[in-house]
């Protein structure tokens, strides 16, 4: 029998009639003789809306909270009364939204009143998401009169760091106790809810393991179960050459190593959360992304090595908005041992990500993307610093309108002739580029070019390289 683990994100659970659809999704799963562990996020939207409304409890705004409160309780009403039918478990789940709505109240008036609003207290508010979310699936699933039991992420056994915001899983302790509390009701045949995203640390404090983390609760819990998949179902088919939005003929990839989907993750392919493939790659454990719309489809199936593998060498390209390159230049950079350093960790220290980094061996020069959000903390830091002082840095310059172009795939280690296929593309389209960087892993081809040509790039390396075919 096989032991699968279903995660279903915020737009799977949007509404009840969604959560109606999923619930008999599991229970067709469950019936077919499957073992299956859900793992569910917030309701589309929640998440963002209880960060807004911390941060708003945070400037006291007290006003705010008697609002968003009203609403979020009358959202869930909204959800158990489509996706539940049986008025018991209706009255049954009500209560539990209430009791975890009414806590939410205090803890936002809390806020409020201190004025205060730390990592670990934004964790705290935004595990509600899921806290209110996990009942109703649960709800759904006992309606179609099946054995079921919710959990939250602590209650299952998710130990992690106490790096609030993006805490990191002891999947050794993690494991061990997931085993312990949830392995033999696995067995029973009970379908296991446990709400994504959230976890605790050592103390039994509540942490968070990053923004679209309910992937990443997926595969802890598949490691921890040793299921035979994770699938991710979302609203897309699968992962794809590229944005459909860009290139409607864009085609569903159907199987993909652990390196190329992380790969993709990285850069953008929004279907999966970038660390959600660790514990799963050690384990060996395949994962599959699928939509809940068409689950007929077998979706993206990402393994160790896909086994009917197309040689092809580019495999998909993205293309990252939203991102502004800087260049830092100054001749006591030559040859003087620690000054990159240097730069990056003024970076560092004020929380800026570094995304891609080139520099030519004249040393002069290094040129770097960052979030374009970021522009203005970077350069400014960089001036108070560096500039003119120890004379490493002498001047930085910017372009806050431009795109990175990924070309991803993993035949493109030792694949001769990739790169310059590409650039001849992009030279035949009559664009500039701006800065290149290849990582010597030969996954991926990264550069730089003007924001507006963008989307021509895209189109036109998905056309040279014959993504769109079958
Ligand atoms: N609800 C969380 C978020 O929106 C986690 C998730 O959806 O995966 O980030
Ligand atoms: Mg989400």
């Amino acid at each position: 029998m096989k032991k699968i683990v279903m995660k279903f994100g915020g737009t799977s659970v949007g509404t009840g009639e969604n959560i109606r659809h999923v619930a008999e999704l599991v229970t067709k799963y469950a019936k077919d003789d499957c073992r299956v562990a859900v793992v569910v996020s917030a309701l589309a939207g929640v998440t963002n809306s209880l960060i807004e409304v911390a941060c708003r409890a945070k400037k006291s705004d007290e006003k705010h909270i008697e609002a968003f409160v009203k609403e979020l309780r009358q959202k869930h009403d909204d959800a158990i009364s489509t996706a539940i039918v049986s008025k018991e478990i209706q009255k049954e789940v009500t209560q539990i939204i209430e009791k975890t709505v009414s806590e939410l109240e205090k803890v936002l008036t809390g806020i409020c009143y201190v004025g205060d609003l730390t990592p670990k207290s934004k964790d705290y508010v935004v595990s509600f998401g899921e806290r209110l979310s996990a009942p109703i699936v649960w709800g759904a699933i006992r309606d179609h009169k099946f054995e079921t039991q919710y959990f939250t992420g602590k209650e299952a056994g998710i130990v992690t760091d106490s790096n609030f915001g993006e805490a990191n899983p002891l999947m050794n302790f993690t494991s061990h106790l997931i085993h312990e509390r949830l392995s033999p009701l696995l067995e029973k045949g009970v379908i296991l809810v446990v709400t994504g995203f959230i976890a605790a640390n050592q103390d039994g404090i509540v942490t968070t393991v990053g923004r679209g983390g309910s992937d990443y609760t997926a595969t802890i819990l598949g490691v921890a179960l040793k299921a035979d998949e994770v699938w991710i179902w979302t609203d897309v088919d699968g992962i794809m050459t590229t944005d459909p939005k860009i290139v409607p003929t864009a085609q569903m990839l159907p199987q993909l190593s652990y390196q190329e989907a992380a790969e993709m993750a990285i850069f953008g392919a929004k279907a999966m959360h970038p660390r959600a493939l660790g514990p799963v790659i050690k384990e060996n454990i395949p994962v599959r992304i699928r939509s809940v719309f068409h689950p007929e489809n077998q979706g993206t199936l990402i393994t160790k090595e896909p086994i009917a593998e197309p040689k092809e060498a580019v495999k998909a390209v993205a293309m990252i908005k939203d991102v502004a390159m800087l260049n830092v230049s100054g001749a006591g950079m030559v040859g003087a041992p620690g000054s990159y350093a240097k730069v990056f960790d003024v970076l560092g220290k004020n929380n800026i990500n570094v995304m891609m980094i080139s520099t030519a061996v004249s040393e002069a020069n290094i040129s770097f993307i960052i979030k374009r959000g970021m522009l203005g903390r970077a350069i400014s830091n960089i001036e108070i610093a560096l500039l003119d002082r120890g004379g490493i840095v002498s001047e930085v310059t910017t372009e806050d309108d431009v795109a990175v172009i990924a070309v991803m795939g993993a035949n493109m280690k030792g694949t001769l002739g990739v790169a310059s296929k590409i650039f001849s593309t992009v030279a035949n389209a009559g664009i500039n580029i701006r800065m290149i960087a290849q990582g010597s892993s030969e996954l991926n081809i990264s550069f730089v070019v003007k924001e507006k040509d963008g989307a021509a790039v895209v189109k036109a390396i998905h056309q040279e390289f014959h993504l769109s075919k079958a």
